[in-house]
């Protein structure tokens, strides 16, 4: 099958490599239909991810079509619109046990030597981490599940409900979808925060955040108390690697 293979830090190369075949009977042959790039793989390619190495086929955030079920699979049968959860955890250790598991230290992860990941045609997956892709929701929309279930994970853990003030600092993919989770929870007001004006168009357009601040801006600590009755938000999420951002949220 054909792969974006990255053969070393910064070489990404096009290439030929033997398709993956199921080799346990709880598995589904996965045929790739559409895959997202995570800021985790900008990092396997410049190299400083922790666990992303090369040589490796990345890509993680997919939808696809199943092709072929290993003897035991009984929930999904060739020409099923599916998902993948990437990430398998052991279920043995303290983390998985106490239900953790993002914190398991030997989870296996799809996009990684230990899972070929997504940037080529074809991925296996367990059944377990298999999920039905409803019909109305496109490969595209699919491909970004995973990454919404980080925000959807980050609004459960912050508590964002009805009439919770959220800021969001960096309204990447990441950011933009923290964006529209807390609106689709009743939060408000929704503020969204970053250097780039284009993510920002995004977050207040598409994304259901109620004003918008490009940074830098020396008023936006002001604003935003403004904004909340001058108690400052109940929420600031940080959706960006810039460690000066934490400094900016504690204002
Ligand atoms: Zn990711
Ligand atoms: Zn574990």
């Amino acid at each position: 099958m054909r792969a974006a293979y990255l053969e070393s830090t910064g070489q990404l190369v096009m290439k030929d490599v033997e398709k993956p075949r199921i080799t346990r009977p709880d598995e589904v042959l996965i045929q790739v239909k559409q895959v997202g790039v995570c800021g985790s793989e900008v990092h396997a390619f410049q190299g400083t991810h922790p666990f992303r190495h090369a040589p490796v086929i990345l890509g993680h955030e997919m939808a696809g079509v199943v092709t072929e079920v290993g003897a035991a699979v009984t929930d999904f049968q060739p020409g099923d619109r599916v998902v993948v959860d990437p990430q398998i955890p052991c279920g043995e250790c303290e983390y998985c046990k106490r239900g953790d598991i993002n914190l398991c230290p030997s989870k296996r992860v799809l996009g990684t030597q230990a899972w070929t990941g997504a940037f080529g045609e074809y991925i296996t997956a367990p059944q377990a981490a298999t999920f039905a892709l409803p019909e109305q929701l496109s490969f595209s929309q699919g491909s970004l599940i995973e990454p919404l279930t980080v925000a959807v994970h980050v609004a459960h853990r912050a508590g964002i409900g009805p009439g919770t003030s959220v800021v969001t600092l960096g309204t990447g993919s990441i950011g933009g979808m923290v964006c529209a989770t807390a609106r689709a929870l009743g939060a408000g007001p929704v503020i969204a925060a970053d250097i780039r004006q284009h993510c920002l168009d995004a977050a207040r357009e598409r994304m259901g955040a109620t004003h918008d601040f490009l940074l830098p801006d020396p008023n936006f600590a002001s604003q935003v108390l403004e904004l909340t009755g001058g108690e400052g938000a109940d929420v600031v999420v940080i959706a960006a690697d810039e460690p000066a951002l934490v400094n900016l949220a504690l204002d």
